[in-house]
C-alpha cells in the first residue's frame, strides 16, 4: 500500500552543517584552549572554519578516502576540535582513541579500525613510539604541536600539524554525504575482552546534538561559556564539541591540565557558565576549592555522569558554591546521552530537601531514547519506582551493531545496557548497579551505589567502592573499600555506625578495608573487577 509522502526538502543531516551554521551565525564567538605549548590560544568559529577547510584539503591530498578512519590520541583542544569537523566533514571517520589505555590496547584498536593516519598530542609521543611498528595501516603520524616544539621520537618521523595544513587552500566545498554514512568511531572501555567499536553516523550525531541542547538536557544557549572536562576521546566529550557549534556557545578546552587549580583558573578567567565531567573530576575540583578557600563566580551548572553522582558532592557544590550539579546517564553505545535530571513543574512545589532528593536519580529519558526495565525472562517490569531489573534502551543514536561484528547485541530490537535499575511513574531512572557489579546476598540484590553514596557522605571519606565478596553462607556479601581524605581518620566501627538507619540492616557491609587509593580505569571509573580479583575472597579468609 503506498503512503502519501511528505513534501519537504530531503536535506541530509551532516556534521559539516553544524560547522557551517556556527561559521555563518556565530562567526566571532570564541573558542579558547589551554595549549601544550604553554599558552592560551584563542580564535573564533570563523577562524576555526578556515583551518578546518585547510585540514579537509590536507586530508584529501594525503589520500584519505570516504569511510576510511583517521585516529586521534589527544586532549581537549582547538586542533582536536578541527579534526572532529574536517575528518567527518570529508566523509571519513573520526576515530578518537583513549590515551589512558595500555599501548598494547591502543595498537589493537588502531589495527582493528585500520586507521590510515594518526594525530597525537606530544604528551602521547611515547605511546606512538611504542606502537608505531605494530600498526602497519598507519601511513602518516601527525604531531599536534607548533613546528618548533616537535618531539624527539625514536620510531616515527611525524609531521607537525601546522606543516600538514600550511600549504593548503582555505576554500573547500563540503560534500553532500548520505546522512547514514559513518562519521565517528569510539571504542568502549570494556573491562573484559577486547574493546568494541561504536560507529556513529552523521544522522545519529546531529540528532543527538539537537537533543543534547534541549533545556531539559545541557540546556545551553548562545550566551553560555562551556568547558568540557569530559575528554574528547570519550564518547565525543558527551557531544559538547557539536553542541558548541549548534548553539553558538563559547567553548573552552582545558588541554592536559585537569588539576583543580588549572580548571578553576579557566572557570574564572573565561567566565565559564557550564561544565561537564565524571564525579572524580568534581571531587578534585571541590578539594581544591575547599583547601584554598576559593569560590566560583560564574559557573551555574555542572553535568555529572559516567558513574553515579555521590549525593554529598551535589549537596556541597549547591550549598557552599551555589553550583547545581546535574545528574546524567549514558554510555558509549548511546552517543552517550540517555537520561538527564531536571525537575518537572510539580517538583518545584516540594521542600528544598525533597527537591534535592529528586535531583539524585539519573533523570528522565531525553526525547529520542526509549527505556524499559526487564526481568530475567525479558518481560517488561512496571514503572513503579521499585521494580528493579535490567535496563534496555532503543533510539536513533543507540548502537545497532558493533564495528566489524556480525552478531547483533540487540534483544527484540532493544539494546541491553548492562545496567540495573528502576524507573518511577514520572519516568525518572535510578541506576542501582552494573549487571556485573551486582551483589547477590542470599538471592537478594544489594545496591552497591547506595552503599557507596552513604560512605562518601562521611566527612572523612574521599572515595568508596562496594564490591561483592564471596561468602560461605550468603554466597555474596558487600565489602566496602575506602580511601580516606588526606589528614582525616575514621575507624571501621565508626564508619559502619554511619550506615545505621540509612539502609536495611542486612545491606550493611560485612567489612571495611582502608586502601591508599582505588584503581581508576581509563575513563575515571573505579575498576571494581580489579577490586574483586584482589579482595573477592576476603570474607572467606575471615575467622567465622
Ligand atoms: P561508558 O560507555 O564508558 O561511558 O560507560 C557507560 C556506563 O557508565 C553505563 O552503562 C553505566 O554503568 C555508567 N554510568 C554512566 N553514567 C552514570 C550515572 N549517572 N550513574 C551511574 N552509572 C553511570
Amino acid at each position: 500500500m503506498s503512503t502519501l509522502q511528505g513534501q519537504m526538502m530531503d536535506v541530509q543531516l551532516l556534521v559539516s552543517a553544524l560547522l557551517r551554521h556556527a561559521d555563518y551565525n556565530h562567526a566571532d564567538t570564541e573558542i579558547v584552549s589551554r595549549r601544550l605549548e604553554g599558552d592560551i590560544h584563542r580564535y573564533t568559529y570563523s577562524e576555526a572554519a578556515v583551518r578546518i577547510r585547510k585540514m579537509a584539503n590536507a586530508l584529501e591530498a594525503f589520500g584519505l578516502k570516504r569511510g576510511e578512519r583517521a585516529a586521534t590520541l589527544a586532549w581537549n583542544g582547538y586542533r582536536h576540535f578541527e579534526l572532529y569537523y574536517a575528518i567527518s566533514g570529508i566523509g571519513s571517520v573520526m576515530h578518537t582513541i583513549n590515551p589512558r589505555l595500555h599501548p598494547e590496547q591502543v595498537a589493537w584498536i588502531v589495527n582493528h579500525a585500520e586507521d590510515r593516519i594518526l594525530f597525537f598530542d606530544i604528551t602521547f609521543a611515547p605511546i606512538v613510539d611504542a606502537i608505531a611498528d605494530k600498526c602497519p595501516t598507519v601511513q602518516q603520524w601527525v604531531a599536534m604541536i607548533d613546528p618548533d616544539k616537535m618531539p624527539e621520537m625514536k620510531n616515527v618521523t611525524p609531521v607537525s600539524y601546522e606543516d600538514f595544513i600550511q600549504a593548503q587552500s582555505a576554500a573547500y566545498e563540503w560534500p553532500e554525504l548520505d546522512e547514514n554514512a559513518a562519521a565517528a568511531l569510539c571504542y568502549t572501555s570494556g573491562t573484559t575482552g577486547n574493546p568494541k567499536g561504536v560507529l556513529y553516523s552523521h544522522r545519529s550525531l546531529v540528532l543527538h546534538t539537537y537533543a543534547a541542547c534541549l533545556p531539559d538536557a545541557f540546556g545551553v544557549d548562545a550566551t553560555d561559556v562551556v568547558l568540557p572536562i569530559v575528554p574528547m576521546f570519550h564518547v565525543n566529550a558527551w557531544s559538547l564539541p557539536y553542541v558548541g557549534a549548534l548553539a553558538g556557545v563559547k567553548l573552552v578546552f582545558p588541554g592536559a591540565k585537569l588539576d583543580g587549580e588549572s580548571v578553576c583558573e579557566l572557570f574564572e578567567n573565561e567566565k565559564v557558565t557550564i561544565s561537564a565531567g565524571v564525579p572524580t573530576v568534581w571531587l578534585l575540583v571541590l578539594q581544591y576549592l575547599q583547601q584554598n578557600n576559593r569560590k566560583l563566580s560564574t559557573v551555574k551548572r555542572m553535568t555529572v555522569g559516567g558513574s553515579a553522582c555521590p549525593p554529598a558532592l551535589m549537596k556541597t557544590f549547591k550549598n557552599d558554591y551555589g553550583v547545581q550539579l546535574e545528574h546524567a546517564w549514558g554510555m558509549t553505545e548511546m552517543s552517550p546521552l540517555g537520561t538527564y535530571n531536571h525537575p518537572k513543574a510539580k517538583h518545584l512545589q516540594l521542600s528544598e530537601d525533597e527537591q534535592f532528593q529528586a535531583r539524585l536519580s539519573q533523570g528522565r529519558a531525553v526525547f529520542g531514547v526509549e527505556m524499559k526495565i526487564v526481568d530475567d525472562k525479558g518481560n517488561r517490569m512496571p514503572q513503579d519506582g521499585q521494580s528493579t531489573g535490567d535496563l534496555h534502551v532503543r533510539g536513533p543514536w543507540v548502537v545497532d551493531r558493533y564495528f566489524k561484528k556480525d552478531e547483533s547485541p540487540l534483544v527484540d530490537g532493544w539494546f541491553p545496557t548492562g545496567d540495573v535499575g528502576y524507573i518511577d511513574p514520572d519516568g525518572y531512572l535510578t541506576i542501582t548497579d552494573r549487571t556485573k557489579d551486582v551483589i547477590k546476598s542470599g538471592g537478594e540484590w544489594i545496591g552497591s551505589i547506595d552503599i557507596e553514596n552513604i560512605a562518601m557522605a562521611h566527612p572523612a571519606v574521599a572515595m568508596a567502592a562496594c564490591i561483592a565478596a564471596r561468602h560461605e553462607k550468603w554466597d555474596e556479601r558487600p565489602l566496602l573499600l575506602v580511601q580516606i581524605k588526606e589528614g582525616q581518620s575514621v575507624t571501621k566501627e565508626d564508619l559502619l555506625k554511619h550506615f545505621e538507619g540509612k539502609i536495611a540492616k542486612w545491606w550493611t557491609p560485612d567489612d571495611v578495608l582502608f586502601v591508599d587509593s582505588l584503581p581508576l580505569g581509563a575513563t575515571g571509573k573505579v575498576q571494581k573487577n580489579k577490586l574483586r580479583d584482589e579482595y573477592g575472597d576476603h570474607l572467606l579468609k575471615q575467622p567465622a
